[in-house]
Parts: structure tokens; C-alpha cells; sequence
């Protein structure tokens, strides 16, 4: 298996290969009785620079359910040796001589890549700034192809913080390798994908599958055409943490806002993913119609994880 003792720093690197491996063992995760022992002995350190609940949790209880143990920063690294000087470069060789493979979150695109340049075992990005976060990417692709059936001949619309949400950054570059996609993008210009004014990499990477892009002003209504043809429309909230300015903040905050009456405009068959947290772009009342799916791409988010860390760590 080409993921086995590999870092996970993008999801550009995942072969077909992997991603069908990936998804054959979150499928028998699913099913098996007793997965207890798969990395019985083994240590996973998971470490958070930035606040996390869904990625620290899942990969907690993803180590824990395969019988492994794990070494928990995960309250602030302020608790551990950073708060006194140490480098990420340290940290991470330090915590290689204990564990067999690192998770890793940091608020610095790149950091995490740095961190796999040193250490001794596999590291897994958990989300690097406004990088990437390889291992949501596939869970979202996971749960997208148990909700439609499908990863290809989708169209897919991306809203609100493209250009902060490393989420999208990564389930973009995805799906872009599936035949027949399309991606309408919709979010405030500020916070569009190829903020860059169209030199953005990413942008570039994904250009001839952008169907549309939408820069909305006063409302997703704005939007309406790419809503209502839409399989999959992945909300995000916009990250304030990665503003400037709260003008800057206030002035997009409620820009890409998801109501009961723009969902009744969906496709049946259509699908509401979010990578979560909310803020307030998808009111509660919507949780309960069917097509919000962000629930179980939580629950799938545990399976894909025990297949993720299976495969790393060479089961
Ligand atoms: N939880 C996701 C992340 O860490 C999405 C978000 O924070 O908005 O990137």
C-alpha cells in the first residue's frame, strides 16, 4: 500500500489506489465487530497549535477503537514544552521517539510539511493555516459517495470562506480528478477562491472544472442557479480567526447565510455537507431535513480515520 509509514501533508498526493483502499477499509470499519486489535501497541501523538474538536476527537477515539494508545496535546500547546521557546521542529523530534506516527494541526501554511521534513515517523496534517486538511478531504469524498453513489459527474457547490477554508482546498483538488465534475463557486469576493486575482495555484489547478463563480453581495438568493442544480453544496463559516480586521470580518460575515426556503429550492437528491463548526449559515431547523448530511459526515469522519491510520501505520 503506497500509504503505508507515508506523511499526509495533501490531497494531491492520494493515488486512486489509496483513496479506493481508504474507502474499502472505512466500509469493513463500519462492519467489523472487534477492530481492537489492529494497532494494538502502537502510539499516535496528536498535536494542536490551533483549537480543533471534530479532527482531535476522531482521531482520539479512531486510535483508541484499534486498540492503540494515544499522547494528547490537544489542550493547548501551551501545556507543553512551546510555551518555553521549543521549535515545532523539536517538538515533533522529540515526539517521534515516542509515538508511531504524529497528527498534527498549526496555524502556518506549510508548518506541517516543515515538521515531516524532521521527524522520524509518518506526521498527518490536521490542517495547516489556510493550507490544507487531507484527512477531512476524505471524509468528505467518503460521504459524498455514500449519500449520491458517486465521486464523479457531480456538481458541486462550494460556499462561503474559499478563500481561508483549507477543507475546500483539499476536497477540491479531489474531486477535480473525477471525470465530469463541476464546481460553482460561491462566496463574498473577498473571500473567493482565487483571491490572488487569479494567480492562486489552487485556482489554476482547478480552473477547467469551475463551471461558474458567483461573488454574492446581499445573499446566497444571488446564487440561485447554482443551488438548485447543485448534488452537493458544502457550506463553510467564514473564519474569523484568519481576519486582519473586524471590519473586514463584519463586513462578509453574513454573506453566505443557507435558509429553509433556499433548501426547499434543492434537488431531492441533493446533499448539505459542512465541515463544521457552524456559525450561522445553516440554521438549526435544516438538521433535520434529509438531505443535511453534515452529521453523518461526522460519523463518517471516524470511520475514514481508523482506515487512515490502518493504512499508515501498515495494518
Ligand atoms: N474544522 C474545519 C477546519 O479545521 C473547518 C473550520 O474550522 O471551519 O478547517
Amino acid at each position: 500500500m503506497t500509504l503505508k509509514n507515508q506523511h499526509v501533508l495533501t490531497a494531491s498526493q492520494f493515488s486512486e489506489a489509496d483513496l479506493a483502499a481508504v474507502f474499502m477499509y472505512a466500509d469493513a470499519m463500519q462492519k467489523r465487530p472487534d477492530t481492537r486489535g489492529l494497532l494494538a501497541g502502537r502510539t499516535l501523538a496528536c498535536v494542536f497549535y490551533e483549537p480543533s474538536t471534530r479532527t482531535s476527537s476522531s482521531f482520539i477515539a479512531a486510535m483508541t477503537k484499534l486498540g492503540g494508545g494515544v499522547i494528547p496535546i490537544t489542550q493547548g500547546v501551551q501545556f507543553s514544552s512551546v510555551s518555553k521557546g521549543e521549535t515545532l521542529e523539536d517538538t515533533i523530534t522529540t515526539l517521534g521517539q515516542y509515538a508511531d506516527a504524529i497528527v498534527l494541526r498549526h496555524p502556518e501554511t506549510g508548518a506541517v510539511a516543515r515538521a515531516a521534513a524532521v521527524s522520524p515517523v509518518p506526521v498527518i496534517n490536521a490542517g495547516d493555516g489556510i493550507g490544507e486538511h487531507p484527512s477531512q478531504a476524505l471524509l468528505d469524498l467518503y460521504t459524498i459517495k455514500q449519500e449520491t453513489g458517486r465521486t464523479e459527474n457531480l456538481k458541486v457547490a462550494f460556499v462561503g470562506d474559499l478563500a481561508h477554508g483549507r477543507t475546500v482546498h483539499s476536497l477540491i483538488r479531489l474531486l477535480n480528478r473525477y471525470p465530469g465534475n463541476e464546481f460553482h463557486l460561491i462566496s463574498p469576493w473577498l473571500l473567493r477562491l482565487d483571491r490572488t486575482g487569479g494567480d492562486s495555484p489552487l485556482y489554476e489547478e482547478v480552473r477547467g472544472k469551475v463551471a461558474q463563480t458567483y461573488h454574492v453581495k446581499a445573499g446566497l438568493q444571488e446564487a440561485i442557479g447554482a443551488i438548485e442544480q447543485a448534488d452537493v453544496v458544502y457550506m463553510t463559516r467564514v473564519q474569523k480567526e484568519r481576519f486582519i480586521d473586524a471590519e473586514g470580518y463584519a463586513e462578509v460575515k453574513d454573506s453566505c447565510l443557507l435558509n429553509p426556503e433556499l433548501v426547499s429550492c434543492m434537488k431531492p437528491s441533493a446533499r448539505i455537507l459542512h465541515p463544521l463548526p457552524r456559525v450561522n449559515e445553516i440554521p438549526t431547523v435544516i438538521d433535520a431535513d434529509p438531505r443535511a448530511a453534515y452529521f453523518r459526515q461526522v460519523r463518517a469522519g471516524l470511520h475514514v480515520r481508523m482506515a487512515l491510520l490502518s493504512l499508515v501505520l501498515g495494518v
